[in-house]
């Protein structure tokens, strides 16, 4: 039986049957494997992580879409960085937006999703109101003069051409994109397994967004099934609104979720204490430094705090 082992972290893998191999090679930027597992369809990896899978890549896509877009309640123009799959653009366009830019590095990653995964973009890469741009984001967001409502940072993990996307420098030039009231959100790994980074990435975005505030989304395909994401704006209220409000944009927009609801964005705000930073007196796993180290500010500790 082939099998496909990811490793992303030291003590811990996760392994799933390769039942038909169905692609791999090196593109400009990154390795991709694409291979069919009976239990979660078609599986994309770049750089030996697993990005989504045909089963469960809804879950994702709709909370890192609809959570800022929701929140916001009218954002007419959205900034894409990553996301080369098409599946957070398909739920952004459900939002009566007028003008979506994604920004991917690797057109590679675009035409292969097109070709292997048809339903995750589900046609959004032909929508008038996309502009589709090849270039490293870093780069879009240090020229861009463009202002946006929203800026979604559906990116790889910190490895490889994504390990920029995670620095304070990036973080600052994203909310200088946003007009006012507007909003960041993006993924922070698996908090379970990776607390520090979750950590670095909310004490990052603070230092440009008065108000962070990380959320969960269960992703059976992650590694311990629980992914961080992390919303940032003007004020923790605006993040996570009232139910009322939600339900009301919820009922008038019908986006047609499979997991994403009002009730469920207000619950993905609760952090249990077993998603904070890891205790010291645990060996801390060595894995190699994220870009621009901070001292890790315990700030889930205090977001936590200030939502009991
Ligand atoms: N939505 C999936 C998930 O669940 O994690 C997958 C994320 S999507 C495939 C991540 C994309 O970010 C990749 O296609 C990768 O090429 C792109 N990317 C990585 N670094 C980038 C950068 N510096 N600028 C723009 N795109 C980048």
């Amino acid at each position: 039986m082939n099998a496909f082992q990811e490793k992303l972290y030291e003590h811990h893998s996760q392994v799933f049957t390769m039942d038909a191999d169905l692609y791999q090679a090196r593109t400009k930027f990154q390795d991709v494997l694409i291979f069919e597992n009976r239990l979660f369809g078609r599986v994309l990896v770049l750089d030996g992580v697993v990005q989504l899978t045909e089963r469960d890549n809804h879950i994702y896509h709709e909370m890192i879409a609809h959570v800022p877009l929701m929140a916001h309640g009218a954002a007419k123009r959205v900034l894409i960085i990553g996301g080369g799959d098409g599946g957070t653009l398909k739920e952004v366009l459900k939002h009566p937006v007028e003008r979506v830019v994604l920004v991917e590095i690797d057109d590679d990653v675009i035409e292969l999703s097109k070709r292997f995964f048809p339903q995750v973009s589900d046609g959004a890469f032909e929508d008038r109101r996309v502009t589709l741009v090849i270039r490293d984001g870093v780069e879009y967001v240090t020229q861009a003069e463009a202002k946006f409502d929203a800026v979604i940072v559906d990116s790889t993990d910190p490895i490889g051409p994504g390990e920029q996307l995670f620095t304070t420098a990036f973080y600052e030039r994203c909310r200088n994109l946003l007009r006012p009231g507007g909003m960041i959100a993006l993924q922070s790994g698996a908090p379970f397994y990776n607390p520090e980074q979750l950590d670095s990435v909310c004490s990052r975005l603070a230092r440009s967004f008065h108000a962070v505030r990380p959320f969960l989304a269960p992703v059976p395909t992650y590694a311990g099934g629980m992914l961080a994401l992390v919303a940032g704006g003007e004020d923790h209220k605006a993040l996570r609104p009232p139910i009322k409000a939600l339900r009301e944009q919820f009922d008038r927009l019908r986006p047609n979720t499979g997991y994403y609801t009002p009730e469920i964005h207000r619950a993905a705000f609760t952090l249990a204490p077993a998603f904070t930073p890891a205790p010291k007196r645990l060996a801390k796993p060595e894995r190699p430094p994220l870009p621009d180290q901070l001292v890790p500010l315990t700030i889930l500790s205090k977001i936590n705090e200030s939502l009991r």
